[in-house]
């Protein structure tokens, strides 16, 4: 059971890395992995690692507003794709007649906790080519889905960042071959360079992925992340 939200994007001004955007940002967050009633896995490549961090922060705001909000969204969306796809589109143009309007450009994550190809279905179920919004919007997102880098590489408003986890080390090196930036999280201070490419700090904000080509960016384990003996985390 589900109830329909007000609305689907989050300001990203809630989120301690994206509140440090140039650019102003809206979030789309669902409940990760499979936290829904039909057990659908929205993360497809998640790993262990990253999924045990994920699912822990989930478990451990079980009955908070935000977790129940999200699982909302996730039950909405698995039970009537089109609405809530068609519901996303009209927040997104909404968002983007502000920003002509005002004479800025707006950015959005629409995988904040999720591994989706939102990008295809806002095509397919709404009508919504992302290509038309490109002066005044751009869309970015972390995938742990090889096929999604390849596929939007060339996209001139959808930034991928492949993310590396410990079961992924061929997907990344693709990655990187292809071009693509990389997210990587590590234990201590970052390095400089990481399978000989240069390290970038990904905390300094979340849309730093936008203009940066071909680099990693290194993330400093967090919380959970700590205690990873996965591997996810490099030492
Ligand atoms: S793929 Fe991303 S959102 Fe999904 S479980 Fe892993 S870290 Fe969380």
């Amino acid at each position: 059971m589900y109830t329909t939200p007000k609305k689907l994007l989050s300001d990203g001004f809630s989120n301690a890395k994206t509140k440090k955007n140039d650019l102003k940002t809206f979030i789309l967050y669902l409940a990760p992995y499979n936290q829904n009633s039909k057990k659908i896995n929205i993360c497809p490549k998640a790993s262990k690692g990253c999924a045990a961090s994920c699912l822990f922060s989930a478990g451990r705001g079980a009955m908070s507003s935000v977790i129940l909000s999200r699982t909302n969204k996730t039950e909405y969306l698995l039970n009537d794709k089109k609405t809530f796809i068609e519901q996303l589109a009209k927040e997104i143009l909404t968002k983007v007649k502000t920003a002509k309007k005002k004479g800025y450009k707006v950015a959005f994550r629409l995988n904040g906790t999720s591994d989706l190809d939102f990008v295809y279905m806002l095509k397919k179920y709404a009508s919504l080519d992302i290509e038309t919004i490109k002066e005044n919007a751009v869309f970015y997102d972390y995938t742990k889905i090889l096929g999604k880098v390849k596929k939007y590489i060339k996209h001139p408003n959808y930034k991928l960042t492949f993310s590396r986890a410990e079961d992924n080390e061929t997907e990344t090196l693709e990655a990187l071959k292809l071009g693509a930036n990389v997210s990587a999280v590590f234990a201590n201070n970052l390095p400089k360079s990481y399978k000989g490419f240069k390290v970038l700090d990904g905390d300094k904000s979340d849309d730093i992925m936008i203009n940066a080509k071909n680099v990693i960016l290194g993330l400093q384990a967090k919380g959970e992340e700590k205690k990873d003996k996965s591997g996810f985390v490099i030492n």
